[in-house]
């Protein structure tokens, strides 16, 4: 019943909606999962289990005080520990911000770190990303998770990112990216 409910909602409600009414809707929802079972490194709360989320449902999904996914707990952990071995100044991009991370990522002190979107109220920037307003090499980083199986030309999008990366890194931290990516697309990307 409630995984129908929430595939319901996902496919049906605007995203820009969704991003303004999720946080106080879960806020009431986690009262249900108190316990002690699972743990949030993003914001080190435990519950009995996380949520059911996603349009095809997924048991065990969302933290529902920080609404991270699991993805966005991977990319948690994972740039919590590389950041201790970055000891300079470092200009961060993170195109399409997560609510869970944003608060996270702008505490971390030698990050420069501004969002972009091309319509989420959650962003500094409103931007396409066919066509970013950015200098060349003008980022350390570019975060760009769940992004690129959602525009009309993901090849563009790519040299975008690539175009702004300093040092002509692509980084992205998304395994449907990189899946569908290594299958079908990176090597037409490198040809071009
Ligand atoms: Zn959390």
């Amino acid at each position: 019943m409630i995984k129908s409910f929430v595939s319901f909602l996902l496919k049906n409600l605007p995203r820009t909606f969704l991003q303004r009414v999720s946080r106080p809707f879960f806020y009431i929802i986690s009262f249900f999962y108190r316990g002690d079972k699972v743990t949030c490194p993003v914001c080190d709360s435990s519950f009995s289990s996380f949520f059911p989320y996603g349009r095809q449902v997924r048991e065990n999904a969302l933290c529902t005080k920080c609404l991270s996914l699991e993805r966005h707990r991977l990319l948690y952990i994972f740039l919590r520990d590389i950041k201790k071995t970055i000891n300079k100044n470092v200009k961060v991009l993170h195109i399409a911000p997560e609510i869970c991370l944003i608060k996270k990522f702008e505490q971390i002190k030698n990050f420069e770190y501004i969002t972009a979107d091309l319509d989420s109220p959650l962003a500094d920037i409103k931007m396409d990303i066919h066509n970013m307003p950015f200098n060349d090499n003008d980022f350390d980083i570019v975060i760009c998770n769940h992004v690129l199986e959602h525009v009309e030309d993901d090849i563009i999008a790519l040299k975008e990112i690539r175009r702004i990366l300093k040092k002509k890194w692509l980084w992205n931290c998304n395994d449907s990216f990189l899946l569908s990516y290594s299958r079908n697309n990176i090597g037409r990307f490198y040809n071009n």
